[in-house]
């Protein structure tokens, strides 16, 4: 990663880095089509699927039929109750009549209409009798109603428990499918973070990079991000396992480095000034200076003060002499800023002098 200070370099780089993002964001894409036309392998379950069959099937029929029965029934009801009323109606009409006619007949006191009262009375009697019969058409008619609704509570009460087993089946059947799908999806994203984990310790850094951080954030994305709304009640678990061992593995990689680096620079600072000055790359040692700090041991160091020569942490030339015009100028740059005179010209005798 080495630091340039060329501009279009610079620019390069970022554009690269728009590359590897495009890349991510492309791969997402197609990561997630493919994710989102997983949970079409499994079939949708229903309720039928486990319910007891043979025992549902005529609790059903009952059902059915004792509704047909139970909504004819309360239609000849409705018939027969008019009839009803119409035959009360006709009843309390006829004893009306007689009893007027009686009422007449006291007043008049005619023993030869005896014949006539028997008739009357007898006509009453057939209308009672009539209101009577119809009265009970109604009650067996209600009967009828009664005993279907019956049935039907029954029969409903029965395939309620059944279809009670066949929601728990079920359940426990979701349960199994959100598992598989969680795993497929494990399976899919799980491979990734791998190669992604793969492609970060070994390519990061290779001619193809900006592709190799496109892949890592598209792995990233998909077992962090898009896992979670299919992960089940323990996924929490495997996610933030999966992410400690990461951070694990992250922190001792970032540890490790800084040793490795600390033993470099160690080593580094105790070679000779020339090799040290030739191991650092020309913009790594600008960017640095740019930052005020000793390109060789990366501590500060105060530039402007025209009395420091060499890095008091490390030793490191810092500033040095042009051969030709003997101007004072920095050890790392190529040519002498005065008279132009190459800075290699002459190799050895660069940070000797002062
Ligand atoms: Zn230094
Ligand atoms: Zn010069």
């Amino acid at each position: 990663m080495s630091k340039s200070l060329r501009l279009s370099e610079k620019w390069f780089r970022r554009g690269l880095w728009l590359v590897a993002l495009v890349f991510a964001s492309f791969l997402i894409g197609l990561g997630s089509t493919v994710v989102s036309d997983l949970p079409q392998v499994e079939r949708r379950l229903q309720l039928d699927d486990f319910i007891d069959k043979p025992a549902a099937m005529p609790l059903r029929d009952t059902i059915k039929a004792s509704q047909a029965t139970e909504l004819q029934a309360a239609r000849d009801l409705d018939q027969i109750q008019l009839q009803l009323n119409a035959a009360q109606q006709a009843s309390a009409n006829a004893r009306e009549t007689f009893g007027n006619w009686i009422a007449t007949r006291r007043a008049t006191a005619q023993p030869d209409q005896d014949t006539e009262l028997i008739a009357r009375t007898k006509a009453l009697d057939a209308f009672k009798q009539k209101e009577d019969e119809i009265q009970r058409q109604v009650n067996a008619q209600r009967q009828i109603v009664l005993d279907a609704r019956q049935a039907e509570q029954r029969a409903a009460a029965s395939l309620g428990e059944l279809e009670h087993e066949a929601q728990i089946k079920l359940n426990a059947e979701y349960r199994r499918v959100e598992l598989r799908v969680f795993l497929y999806r494990l399976a899919l994203t799980l491979p990734l973070l791998v190669v992604a984990g793969w492609l970060f310790a070994k390519k990061r850094k290779s001619t193809y990079w900006p592709f190799v951080w496109g892949f890592i954030f598209f792995a990233l994305f998909a077992f962090f991000v898009e896992l979670v709304p299919y992960l089940p009640s323990y996924g929490g678990y495997v996610r933030y396992a999966v992410g400690i061992v990461l951070t694990v593995l992250v922190g001792r990689y970032a540890i490790v480095a800084l040793n490795r680096y600390l033993a470099r620079q160690k080593l580094a600072e105790q070679q000779p000034d020339q090799v040290r000055r030739e191991e650092l790359s020309y913009d790594v040692a600008l960017a640095r200076l740019g930052k005020s700090v000793c390109p060789g041991c990366e501590r500060p160091v105060d530039l402007k003060n025209d009395e420091i020569d060499f890095c008091p942490h490390c030793g490191i030339g810092l500033f040095d002499h042009c051969d030709q015009c003997e101007t004072r100028k920095s050890a790392f740059s190529k040519f002498c800023h005065a008279c132009g005179t190459s800075a290699h010209a002459e190799p050895g005798g660069a940070a000797a002098p002062a």
